[in-house]
């Protein structure tokens, strides 16, 4: 009841107007969005259970509403004019997805051509190459085919994200071994189509049509603020390079993995610059403001439990617990 009038009362508030108003009173500000990966089917069991992958007609909508009230620019300019110490385009809006999973190139990049929108696909180069899944992926895998519940999962994941990878590997490889599942490659015939990821094929057919940068986003996806400064120093430098040579591009553009607070630090960030690059992406919540360093910059992240009127909500600004 109290959710049917809550409903009800934010479905008032879109319509009087009042987020066109702050859609106004926030356009010198510029929001990065986060995706993952798109889905077009439902899914049951602890599958996509924590809603990273959104549904292609829910991101259809999201497009329709950003093409109608924002404009959404490259990275590369957002990053131009924050180096500059330029205003940043009015009601400015970035794209970008995380990790390399193939629905980027099935069912995101149709509708990205379509709406004629730019975004940059942070990749997890291991992934991609080797087609080695992300371990976060093994572990949804392992406890949904051994039918746990997802208090399991979140609990399963919050440990092994405090972990080192010398104690993760062991411990993941353990936790498939006593549960009886292991994803073993993610494009692998029984591999769920969430779980897949893009072909180098795929990651050069989207630059060439200019409206996608490919960025860096660790060799492993091992979680930096867990790691040396060697395996750091590595990890960022073997993503960096394997996009330079499979695209022929420079790749300036960093994503941390999980990308909270703890899971960098003024170390890891002075690592990353040395290595060339020009920004850094966190997943800390909020908009860029002109001027702001664009290093260690928030994100919004859009998962599949946000309909059309909670991301109207956020994308206004008027949520006091996102800005
Ligand atoms: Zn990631």
């Amino acid at each position: 009841m109290m959710q049917v009038f809550k409903q009800l009362v934010l479905r008032g508030i879109l319509w009087s107007g009042i987020p066109h108003l702050f859609r106004w009173w926030n356009r010198e500000r510029a929001a990065i969005l986060m995706f993952h990966g798109l889905t077009d089917r439902q899914h049951s069991g602890l599958e996509n259970c924590q809603h990273k992958h959104l549904h292609v007609k829910r991101f259809e909508a999201f497009l329709q509403h950003l093409k109608d009230h924002f404009q959404v620019i490259p990275l590369d300019e957002l990053i131009r004019c924050l180096r500059l110490g330029l205003p940043v385009p009015k009601s400015s809006v970035v794209l970008t997805f995380d990790d390399g999973f193939l629905s980027n190139y099935t069912l995101a990049f149709p509708l990205l051509k379509k709406y004629k929108m730019p975004a940059t696909i942070f990749l997890a180069t291991e992934f991609v190459s080797e087609k080695k899944p992300i371990w976060v992926d093994r572990v949804d895998y392992a406890l949904d085919h051994a039918g746990r519940t997802k208090a399991e999962l979140v609990e399963t994941k919050k440990k092994f994200k405090s972990m080192a990878p010398a104690d993760l590997m062991p411990a993941l490889q353990h936790l498939e071994t006593s549960l009886g599942h292991r994803l073993e490659n993610s494009n692998a015939e029984n591999a769920p189509p969430i779980f897949r990821a893009l072909d180098w094929e795929h990651v050069r057919e989207m630059q060439e049509s200019g409206l996608i940068t490919l960025a860096a986003h660790t060799h492993c996806h091992w979680i930096l603020g867990r790691c040396s400064a060697e395996v750091v120093k590595a990890e960022v430098q073997r993503s960096k390079e394997i996009i330079e040579q499979e695209t022929g591009r420079p790749c300036i553009h960093f994503c941390y993995p999980n990308g909270s607070r703890e899971d960098f630090s003024s170390e890891t960030e002075s690592i990353i610059k040395d290595l060339g690059f020009e920004s850094t992406m966190t997943t800390l919540c909020g908009f860029t403001q002109p001027g702001e360093s664009p290093y260690l910059l928030k994100r919004f992240g859009i998962t599949d439990d946000m309909d059309l009127m909670k991301f109207q909500w956020l994308m206004s600004g008027m949520d006091r617990n996102q800005v």
